[in-house]
């Protein structure tokens, strides 16, 4: 049976580099797979904003949102959103892209400053030791992102560990317990919410990004708002996992799931 209260609030068309359909077909196959609230997120890396050309392809994918939020209004909610990776990196894309309508707003970290995306990091040549300073710099950048506070939902907490395990290597992110309380606290704080990313099901790490351990961690600081979405690339990958993904949550004791529209806080009972 499952949850019939499906939810999807993290998704890419191909207005992201990384989409591979068009924002329609995303919609499309939302709808079709009988989710009730859906955001595309297209991709906005500030530190990569001009040479990138992320100025122009977030607005077209606005733009094409705008008018899909109005097309699908009486079948299914359509978010218009976007997924903000480095906010701190460069102020003046933050600036342009939050003076936008936007729905909803994605924080990310997807590289430690210097450094490449994780997704490129060759961690086999990585000592243990600079393995785990790699993972503590990603972690002090996700606690200034949250300290920041312009997002709604802070993304894929456990970010690295889906591209460490694709290496064949396993790594216990215990020892940044620490950080994480202190991040989940801030988040707590400024009553934003934290995103559970159910891409890493479908990848090496098998796991939810954050998993159960942190979910609970999370709610037990006493955390309400919690987002959930597929991270899809394309229209086979919509809702992909989030059943999986209300279950833990609710087995962590949260009853609502989180969404934003307007940038303010709304709820979807899991059910
Ligand atoms: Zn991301
Ligand atoms: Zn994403």
């Amino acid at each position: 049976m499952g949850y019939k209260n499906l939810i999807d609030c993290h998704s890419h068309s191909n207005f992201s580099r990384d989409g591979k359909e068009c924002i329609e077909n995303m919609c499309q196959s939302a709808y079709e797979k009988g989710i009730k609230v859906y955001a595309i997120t297209d991709h906005c890396e500030c530190d990569l904003f001009k040479s990138d050309g992320y100025e122009s392809s977030t607005q077209q994918s606005l733009e094409k949102l705008i008018e899909l939020k109005k097309e699908y209004k009486e079948k299914m909610k359509v978010l218009v959103g976007i997924e903000l990776g480095q906010p701190l990196e460069n102020t003046n894309a933050t600036n342009i892209i939050l003076s936008r309508n936007y729905d909803y707003v994605i924080g990310s970290l997807h590289r430690a400053k210097g450094l490449s995306d994780y997704y490129f990091i060759n961690y086999k040549s990585y000592s243990k030791e600079k393995l785990e300073n790699l993972i503590k710099k990603y972690f002090e950048g996700l606690l200034e992102i949250a300290k920041w506070n312009k997002f709604d939902t802070l993304a894929h907490l456990t970010y690295p560990l889906r591209y460490i395990k694709d290496n064949g290597i396993d790594i216990d992110i215990s020892i940044y317990d620490d950080i994480i309380k202190e991040i989940f606290k801030t988040v707590i704080q400024n009553k934003k919410a934290i995103e559970v990313n159910t891409s890493g099901l479908r990848q090496s790490v098998k796991k939810l990004l954050p998993d159960y351990k942190y979910i609970k961690m999370y709610k037990d600081l006493g955390g309400k708002y919690i987002t959930i979405g597929s991270d899809s690339h394309n229209s086979d990958d919509v809702c992909k996992g989030i059943q999986e993904g209300l279950e833990v949550i609710k087995q962590a004791g949260f009853e609502y799931i989180t969404y934003f529209e307007k940038r303010e806080a709304k709820f979807l009972k899991i059910e």
